[in-house]
């Protein structure tokens, strides 16, 4: 997509902290972070939010959540972490392009306000 923050940010058009790359997945710093770790994890292909998951894309979704067991075990996030997909305005999605967000390292409440 042409004007998208987020296929700017895999592409390197938009300057990111990276902290994880495959083929398909894109891994990088919050810009405004809410917990110690508050990492995007971001398919490369584009898909606007969450509800536009289907039997077509769904695989990059799933792979996602590998890549996320995966940075759990290297970061050794044992005390727990949270993951979170925004979908829609009303909900508090603010970039468009389905993400993921992966905190950790302080204490969370539940239900999220
Ligand atoms: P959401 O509000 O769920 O759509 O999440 C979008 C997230 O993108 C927010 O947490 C922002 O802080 C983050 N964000 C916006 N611009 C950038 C950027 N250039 N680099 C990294 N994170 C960003």
């Amino acid at each position: 997509m042409n004007d998208c923050l987020f296929c700017k940010i895999i592409a390197g058009e938009i300057p990111s902290k990276k902290i994880y790359e495959d083929d398909t997945v894109f891994v990088f710093e919050d810009i405004a972070p809410t917990a110690p770790i508050h990492y995007l994890c971001i398919p490369k292909q584009h898909i606007s939010k969450l509800n536009e998951v289907n039997e077509s894309n769904s695989g990059v979704i799933a792979h996602i959540y590998e890549v996320i067991a995966k940075l759990a075990k290297d970061l050794d996030l044992k005390d727990g972490f949270r993951v979170v997909s925004n979908c829609g305005e009303q909900a508090g999605q603010s970039v468009f392009h389905i993400h993921f967000h992966l905190l950790a390292g302080r204490p969370f409440q539940w239900p999220a306000g």
